[in-house]
């Protein structure tokens, strides 16, 4: 019989009922090290303080206002992102997923606004992931995410990860209205792409009018260091989407754009019934008070350096089960040797969190506030873990 939940989702046996900081409780007691953050959502760890007092604080005001009206905490969230960043304006969404949605529709629009209606196409590379919904699984195109899912969104001309030269230079011709990109790759393995790439991708859109759209759903919001991916590159993005990081846990996306990208997306072309919900953006602004502070980004790199090198130790020490540390920042990746799924099982039964990602990699996602302390005792569990999958292995 099927679950009263469709069983879409591979779901170990954990259960959780509370959660502080960088720990889980589950529900027989016992405390976990969360080194995933719910894929990189729970960008400050568990019940933060002021994220809770922002919540409840709006919870006792009002929960829900259409798009009808206007939304101060919406307009105060968004005039933030426009200061730090490189955008001109903001739309709201609930998820990664939409925000993908409407950063397709902002390029084509512009394209068509422009009066070059035939100039729909977006390039995107392999290993990217972009959400589930029907442009985004056509944005990838793999088989393992679009098959059984009859006739795909046309308009995505997929590259191989890393393709420049000639290869990239041909693909970008008069019907590519936008190119799109993750500047970290997440569920592709933790594969950044070199702050030269994006600059050459920078270049090449500025030569050919093309669109930027970076994907920084997962690595950015401070993952990285910087409070955005690509600001490490100086290559700024015409479109990017954001979402995971920026509601510290509660539902919340947007797509920034730069004012001349936006254009096409005039009064009716857009909507959704959520999107820049008042409980959302009050928590979305508490969390960028914090994550923007530059001490704050200081100490995120503070800690990244020594999480990293701590992580240099244990390949070194288990050669046979680690081939390397890759990532930026605190959205670390550990390739493996030995199948990164009986890693994170391993990790289970040393009560540590990891999430495993494409390309054999284990996916190291933790709060941007784990401490010096955790990050020691994350590495002592990973060691535990990967001596009891070598030992598992000399049993076979
Ligand atoms: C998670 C993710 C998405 C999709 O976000 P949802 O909120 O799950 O819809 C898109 N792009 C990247 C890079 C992601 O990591």
């Amino acid at each position: 019989m099927i679950p009263s939940v469709l069983p879409t989702y591979n779901r170990a046996p954990l259960s959780f009922e509370s959660g502080e900081g960088s720990w889980l409780v589950a529900t027989d007691g016992t405390r976990y090290l969360d080194l995933g953050a719910g894929i990189a959502v729970n960008a400050l760890g568990h019940a933060h303080p002021a994220l809770v007092a922002a919540l409840t604080a709006q919870a006792n005001r009002i929960w829900h206002l259409s798009n009808l009206y206007h939304i101060p905490e919406q307009e105060a969230l968004a005039d933030a992102l426009v200061e730090k960043t490189f955008a001109d304006t903001v739309f709201f969404t609930n998820s990664g997923t939409e925000a993908c949605e409407l950063a397709v529709k902002m390029a084509r629009k512009y394209w068509y606004d422009k009066g070059q209606p035939d100039r729909v196409n977006i390039v995107t590379f392999s290993g990217a992931f972009h959400g589930r919904s029907s442009a985004a699984i056509a944005a990838v195109g793999s088989e393992k995410m679009t098959k059984g899912f009859g006739p795909l969104l046309p308009g995505f001309i997929h590259l191989p990860f890393g393709a420049h030269g000639s290869v990239l230079q041909n693909a970008i011709d008069d019907t590519v209205a936008a190119i799109l990109v993750e500047p970290v790759q997440g569920e592709g393995g933790i594969r950044p792409l070199p702050d030269a790439c994006l600059k050459g991708l920078r270049d090449l859109c500025d030569e050919t009018g093309a669109l930027l759209i970076y994907d920084e759903v997962q690595c950015g919001m401070g993952r990285t260091g910087k409070l955005f991916a690509h600001e490490w590159s100086g290559a700024a993005p015409d479109i990017m989407m954001i979402a995971k990081g920026i509601g510290g846990g509660f539902p919340l996306g947007a797509v920034l754009a730069t004012e001349a990208a936006a254009a096409g997306m005039t009064v009716g072309t857009h909507g959704s019934t959520y999107g820049g919900n008042p409980l959302a953006c009050a928590v979305g602004k508490a969390v960028l008070d914090i994550v923007a502070e530059p001490a704050f980004l200081d100490e995120v790199n503070r800690k990244a350096g020594l999480f990293r090198q701590r992580l240099e130790g244990l390949v070194a020490s288990h050669p046979d089960i680690f081939e390397e540390v890759r990532g930026a920042g605190l959205m670390l990746g550990l390739k493996c040797r030995a199948a990164n799924t009986d890693l994170v099982q391993a990790g289970y039964a040393q009560h540590l969190l990891t999430v495993p990602a494409a390309d054999n990699v284990v996916r190291l996602l933790p709060a941007l506030t784990i401490t010096d302390d955790e990050i020691a005792e994350a590495v002592t569990r990973l060691d535990a873990a990967a001596t009891a999958v070598a030992a598992k292995e000399a049993r076979a």
